[in-house]
């Protein structure tokens, strides 16, 4: 099971600190989880340091798909790597709809990242809400899958995690439902296995979209459902560390 934080443009050192203390107070309750925060880049130092004597992974929110040189603002798998990261996001909807990441871009990253790092991805899809009142939500996915991998073979798996995440639930106090959760995330796994054969069964599913201590446990109680992406309430440690526990 992973519970992964996604802080996206908030958190600080002093958030660093405190989650990083409750998970050294908390560790023996928490061994059979693997915890992972992304931070904003800058804070991924002060994090990787305060994380010293944890298990915490730490993880980039996105990663460019160039390997160095003039492209202001961006961060590459080997800055995202010298600052401790163990894995990179790739594919957040926020990305998809508002900073041009589109289905061509978020193949590019997972390709380099696979490519030129030992950074695992954890690609993120999800339908809109238009999207699944249109019944379109496997076709969209599915399209979301098809070109984010194209071109991988079975050797991407042991670095890769697919992180679902309905638009219509991140940041809404909207909830799948654990059943509606659970039939992508086996749709999900058996479009991997088709594609990369038995072995994808073991590729970790997260689901993300206002998960919270409350409705943590159902979630991840169904059977394909292997952790969470966890946004708002990664930014309270106490909820955060009771959403860990019910992992
Ligand atoms: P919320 O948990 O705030 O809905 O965000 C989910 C998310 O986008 C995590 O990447």
């Amino acid at each position: 099971m992973f519970v992964i934080g996604n802080w996206k443009m908030n958190g600080n050192r002093e958030l660093a600190q405190a989650l990083t203390e409750a998970l050294r107070e908390h560790a023996d309750e928490l061994n059979q989880v693997q915890v992972g925060v992304c931070p904003p880049a800058v804070l991924l130092a002060s994090l990787n340091e305060a994380a010293a004597e944890t298990e915490l992974m730490i993880g980039g929110q996105d990663v460019n798909e160039h390997q160095s040189g003039a492209h202001t603002g961006e961060h590459s798998t080997e800055l995202l790597s010298n600052f401790g990261a163990e894995f990179t996001l790739i594919g957040h909807s926020e990305r998809r709809q508002f900073y041009g990441d589109s289905m061509a871009r978020v193949a590019a990253k997972v390709a380099a990242t696979l490519a030129n790092s030992q950074l695992t991805v954890v690609l993120c899809v999800g339908e809109s809400e238009a999207e699944r009142q249109a019944e379109q939500t496997f076709a969209v996915i599915t399209e979301q899958l098809e070109t984010a991998l194209q071109g991988q073979t079975g050797d991407c798996l042991e670095r890769l995690i697919i992180a679902y995440e309905p638009v219509w639930a991140i940041g809404t106090g909207l909830t799948a439902s654990p059943e509606q959760a659970q039939q992508v995330h086996e749709f999900i796994r058996s479009w991997l296995v088709q594609k990369f054969g038995a072995e994808a069964a073991n590729v970790a599913l997260l689901y993300g979209g206002s998960v919270k201590p409350e409705n943590a446990e159902a979630l991840f109680a169904q059977q394909d459902i292997d952790g969470g992406l966890i946004g708002g309430a990664s930014l309270q440690v106490d909820a955060f560390i009771a959403i860990a526990k019910a992992a």
